[in-house]
């Protein structure tokens, strides 16, 4: 056993043998506090304490081995795991001074889309359901208050890793817990569509997230290999069943990348593959990062391609790139680590 993150006051009580059933429970809210010592669990008797502390079994089995904060107030942790493998996650805050833990779900990813440095560092593993709510623990004692909102965009594809995502969600929505509300979890896709179909037909009420990038099979499978394996066809159909069944809007993420996707067709193409979807497009202008060939868009470039969207009348939203100074882009400090 490598920690006792993700665990019911249950299966915690079970995995350490205790005979107060009781005591499960509280452990389970120290772990759900942010506390990952046994000595500061102060409301158990110092026997145990001791006898756990002495023991195989530590509360949480990762260890933060870089913190870098950048001016906007994005924090990114660099996690080194249980076998020596370096995750990363961050804490985002808003405007309204909330906020957010963007989680990783697998160490490194295979799904190689072009634009993403993650998915230069290959999959190793994927992420057990502890290591995911280890993150959200680690992120927790750096932000100044709590945190209302996770999403599932760090490194790695959620979708391939999903029977340790659902845990970590059972666990960070337990209203007598973390009580995170399932609205203000977002799982991300880069368009695995099975994985879309089994997340709705696991009825937990998340919202979803698309990285599009691009609205032609073409332009796509250049792009994002997965196209090549369920094409824009496909995804179009399981994203139909989803909001069939959540009746929620869900977001395609659009990484602008100048010579690429954002070009008058571009548009033209997304303001097709919208219709009739219950959708917002969040652009996201490409984060540069020495590792990849591409360049962020100029203002002009993203204005161009917003009037675009305008006159087409495709709902959208600009999200501003945060943590640049910080290696921001998603897998660019694991990435040094694994360097
Ligand atoms: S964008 Fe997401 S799915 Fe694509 S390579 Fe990066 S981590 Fe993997």
């Amino acid at each position: 056993m490598h920690s006792l993150c993700a665990l019911s006051p249950s299966e915690i009580s079970q995995a350490l043998g205790l005979e107060k059933q009781y005591q499960g429970r509280q452990i389970y809210t120290w772990i759900c506090r942010g506390v990952t010592s046994w000595q500061d669990m102060t409301d158990l008797p110092l026997a145990l304490r001791n006898s756990l502390s002495s023991g195989s079994v530590p509360v949480v089995s990762s260890s933060v081995i870089d913190v870098q904060t950048d001016s906007d107030g994005a924090c990114k942790l660099a996690l080194s795991l249980h076998d020596s493998n370096v995750v990363e996650c961050v804490l985002l805050t808003d405007r309204e001074g909330e906020f957010t833990a963007c989680l990783s779900s697998q160490v490194g990813c295979a799904m190689g889309c072009a634009f993403c440095r993650t998915g230069t560092l290959k999959l190793t593993r994927n992420l057990e359901a502890f290591e995911i709510v280890e993150q959200f623990i680690h992120l927790q004692k750096q932000a100044p208050a709590r945190i209302t909102h996770v999403v599932f965009m760090g490194m790695g594809e959620p979708m391939a890793n999903l029977d340790n995502v659902l845990k970590a969600i059972e666990f960070l929505h337990d209203p007598k817990g973390l009580n995170i509300s399932h609205r203000r979890i977002t799982v991300s896709t880069c368009g695995v569509a099975s994985g879309i179909d089994r997340l709705s037909d696991s009825g937990v009420p998340v919202k979803l997230a698309v990285s599009l990038v691009a609205a032609t099979d073409e332009k796509r499978s250049a792009l994002m290999p997965v196209n090549r394996t369920f094409s824009l066809s496909v995804l179009r159909a399981s994203l139909v069943r989803f909001q069939q069944r959540n009746s929620r809007r869900f977001t395609f993420e659009y990484c602008m990348i100048p010579g690429e996707n954002i070009s008058p067709p571009d548009a033209t193409a997304l303001a097709g593959f919208c219709r009739n979807l219950e959708v917002i497009v969040n652009l996201i202008p490409f984060n540069p990062c020495p590792e990849l060939p591409f360049k962020s868009p100029a203002k002009q470039e993203i204005r161009s391609f917003t009037s675009e969207l305008d006159r087409l009348g495709v709902p959208y939203t600009i999200r501003i790139s945060r943590g640049r100074t910080i290696r921001g882009a998603c897998g660019q400090l694991a990435g040094k680590y694994k360097a």
